[in-house]
C-alpha cells in the first residue's frame, strides 16, 4: 500500500508507493493503450482553455513509458518514462509546478526541454486511486516560462479528481457487469448469459453458414462427492472443474454453468466430430487431474453429450435437447464418456 506522509515543515504530501502495486493498480483499469474517449478528451480541452495552456494531457505512467489517454497540442501518443515530468508529479499529492524548466536542475537537460517541443512551464496534478496508488496526472505544458495561481492549481487538481472518478466508475461498472454475467460460485458464465451469447452465435452462424456445436457436461456421481466429502468440498470440485475446463478451451468457446453440476460448452466453427474430439480431450483431462480440496485431492469424471445446430434452426434449444439425449445415454452406458446425438 502507498503511504502518505506529510513532509516536516511543509504542507505538500509526498506519495510513497510500491511500484509493483502501483503498476498492478494501473493494470486493473485496463486503460493504457485504449482508444481515445470523449469524457477524457473533454477534460484536456477544458484544461487547455480554462488554464490557457497550449498543451494539456492525461498521462498514465506505465512501467517504462508515459502514455497519454487524452491530449491536445501534442502529437506524440507516449514518451519514455525517463523523460516524463509526470513521473515526478506522481510522487506528491499537491500539484507540481515547474515555472521554468531550464532553471530546474531536474529538467534543464531533459530532451523535451532542450529539443522538441521545448517545454518551459509544466503543472501536473496526480491521479490517485481510492487506495492511494498514483497512476498518472492531468497536466498542462507551456513553451514559455510562467507562474500559476493557487486557484489555477486547484482547478487542475479538480480536473484530475474528475478523471479519477470517471476511471473508478468505469471499473466499478465493469465489475458489476462481470458479476451479472457469471455464476458466483465458479465464476463460469451463468445460464442467462449462456443463452444470450449463444443466441448471438446462432445469428452469426445463420449469416455465415458456419458449424456450431454444443457439449452438455454433467459431473458423474456428484451427489456421492457431497455425501462423502461434504458440501464445501463439492463446491471446490465445481470450482476446480470450471477452472480446468476454462484453461484449455479456446477464447471463442462459450462455457457456462447451467445449474448444479451441469455445464455447457458451445463450440463455434466445430463439426460434431470435432466437438466429440474436444469433449474427449476435456473428459480425459478431468479424469486425470484430481481436484485439490481440504479433504485432499478428489477424483472426478464427467459425462458429455454433443450435438450440432442444424441448418434452419434459429435457437440452441433443439441442439441442447439432442445433446441432453446423448448425455443421458452416456450416463446409462456407464458414465465418464462422450456420446454424440
Ligand atoms: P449422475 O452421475 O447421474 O449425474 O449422478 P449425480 O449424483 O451427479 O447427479 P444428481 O443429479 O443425483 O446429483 C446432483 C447433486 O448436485 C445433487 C445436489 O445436491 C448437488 N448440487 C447441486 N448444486 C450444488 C452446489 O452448488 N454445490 C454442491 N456442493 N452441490 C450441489
Ligand atoms: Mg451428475
Ligand atoms: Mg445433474
Amino acid at each position: 500500500m502507498a503511504t502518505l506522509e506529510t513532509l516536516p515543515g511543509g504542507e505538500s504530501c509526498e506519495i510513497r508507493f510500491d511500484e509493483a502495486l502501483r503498476l498492478h493498480a494501473l493494470e486493473r483499469f485496463q486503460i493504457v493503450d485504449s482508444q481515445p474517449e470523449l469524457p477524457f478528451d473533454r477534460i484536456v480541452t477544458m484544461a487547455k482553455r480554462v488554464l490557457r495552456a497550449p498543451i494539456a494531457l492525461i498521462s498514465l505512467i506505465d512501467q517504462d513509458r508515459q502514455w497519454f489517454k487524452a491530449r491536445v497540442g501534442l502529437d506524440v501518443a507516449q514518451t519514455p518514462r525517463s523523460l516524463a515530468f509526470c513521473d515526478h508529479a506522481i510522487r506528491q499529492r499537491a500539484v507540481m509546478v515547474v515555472e521554468d524548466a531550464t532553471r530546474d536542475p531536474r529538467f534543464a537537460g531533459n530532451l523535451l526541454v532542450t529539443g522538441d517541443p521545448g517545454i518551459r512551464f509544466y503543472a501536473g496534478a496526480p491521479l490517485i486511486t481510492r487506495d492511494g496508488q498514483p497512476l498518472g496526472t492531468v497536466c498542462i505544458i507551456d513553451l514559455q516560462p510562467r507562474a500559476m495561481t493557487p486557484g489555477e492549481q486547484e482547478t487542475l487538481a479538480d480536473l484530475a479528481a474528475i478523471v479519477m472518478d470517471e476511471m473508478e466508475l468505469r471499473l466499478a461498472n465493469h465489475h458489476l457487469a462481470v458479476l451479472a454475467q457469471t455464476d458466483p460460485l465458479t465464476g463460469a458464465l451463468n445460464r442467462r448469459t449462456f443463452f444470450s451469447l449463444t443466441e448471438r452465435e446462432i445469428g452469426r452462424r445463420s449469416r455465415t453458414g458456419c458449424d456450431l456445436a454444443v457439449l452438455l457436461m454433467d459431473i458423474d456421481h456428484f451427489k456421492k462427492i457431497n455425501d462423502t466429502h461434504g458440501h464445501a468440498a463439492g463446491d471446490k470440485v465445481l470450482t476446480g472443474f470450471t477452472h480446468r475446463i476454462s484453461q484449455v478451451i479456446r477464447v471463442q468457446d462459450v462455457f457456462a454453468r447451467l445449474g448444479g453440476e451441469e455445464f455447457a460448452l458451445v463450440l463455434p466453427d466445430s463439426t460434431l466430430a470435432q466437438a466429440v474430439e474436444t469433449g474427449e480431450r476435456l473428459r480425459r483431462i478431468v479424469e486425470h487431474t484430481p481436484i485439490p480440496t481440504e479433504n485432499g485431492p478428489i477424483k472426478v469424471t464427467v459425462s458429455m453429450g454433443g450435438a450440432v445446430v442444424h441448418p434452419g434452426e434459429v435457437s440452441i434449444d433443439p441442439a441442447l435437447a439432442r445433446a441432453d439425449e446423448a448425455l443421458y445415454r452416456a450416463k446409462h452406458e456407464g458414465r465418464n464418456r462422450v456420446l454424440a446425438a
